[in-house]
């Protein structure tokens, strides 16, 4: 048995019950999803049914809390530069973090959010920040999890360095970690196309931020050079990072509790590509 936890952000239409079956199907022990439509700011409350077909599903194919990483919607930012932009955000992932209460999971994963260019990059830190600090306040049991971004436009988040100075501003730290992509790591300028690099990178996350906040990685080649800042994934070694990376990640014992997640392009793939990530472990 494998004591990773690999999957994939699988799909949840009809419902969030239903993501439990596309990762199974898949060969999965961890996997992503959304938990309301992410490209609408609307959505309907979960239905006690669909709650309780989930909980069920989870327990009983044996999927921990802490191996989903639900991925919340990509149009919040919560460092938008005007109020309405932020209040906006905030009411769309203060939903998110209760629609994670309600099915009784433990991580939110979020993008940290974007400046437009019309503040500074610490007043945009400073109302995330804020943001995650209100959210906390009233929610339970759900941390946010930072995702490292490509820093594509005025996206943040694409330094660790970022990521730790957010951290630094939250005040229940047991409350708060980071989910670092791959794809997004390399087309941000860490250099993963070896397994020294991605030990370096690794080692950089180590310094700056700690591996401790460290709960999920997103396993994504990379159609983009290193240092682009365009985020384009590829299935596994057919991008620009290519295999020794995500070896070199599925033999570190320091990644083996939390969530490995692919979002490469090809779900029919995934299945094989979870096969071949559990072949590189070494017993
Ligand atoms: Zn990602
Ligand atoms: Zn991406």
């Amino acid at each position: 048995m494998c004591r990773k936890h690999v999957g994939a952000h699988v799909s949840a239409a009809g419902g969030v019950h239903h993501a439990v079956d596309n990762a199974l199907a898949i060969g999965a022990n961890a996997f992503a999803l959304f938990t309301r439509n992410q490209r609408r700011w609307e959505s309907k409350p979960l239905d006690a049914a669909v709650i309780a077909a989930f909980k069920t599903a989870c327990t009983q194919h044996g999927f921990a809390a802490r191996h989903i990483l639900p991925h919340a919607s990509y149009l919040i930012n919560l460092g938008h530069p005007e109020t309405e932009g932020r209040e906006k955000s905030y009411a769309a992932f203060l939903d998110e973090m209760q629609r994670c209460e309600q099915l009784g999971l433990t991580r939110l994963n979020l993008h940290p959010g974007s400046h437009l260019r019309q503040i500074s990059e610490a007043a945009c830190i400073t109302h995330i920040a804020d943001s995650i600090n209100h959210a906390l306040e009233q929610t339970q049991n759900v941390s946010v999890v930072l995702e490292n971004t490509a820093g594509q436009g005025s996206n943040m988040g694409h330094r660790f360095e970022q990521l730790a100075a957010i951290i630094a501003q939250v005040e229940d730290t047991s409350r708060i970690g980071v989910c670092v992509d791959t794809c997004h790591a390399f087309a941000a300028g860490y250099d993963l196309s070896t397994a020294a690099g991605t030990a370096a990178m690794l080692h950089a996350l180590d310094e700056t931020v700690g591996l401790r906040y460290l709960q999920g990685m997103h396993l994504n080649d990379s159609k983009t050079a290193c240092g682009s800042h365009v985020d384009r994934h590829a299935p596994l070694g057919e991008g620009l990072i290519g295999l020794p990376c995500f070896t070199a990640l599925m033999q570190d014992a320091r990644l083996d509790d939390i969530p490995l997640i692919l979002e490469t392009t090809e779900p029919d793939r995934w299945a094989e590509e979870i096969r071949w990530l559990r072949g590189q472990v070494s017993d």
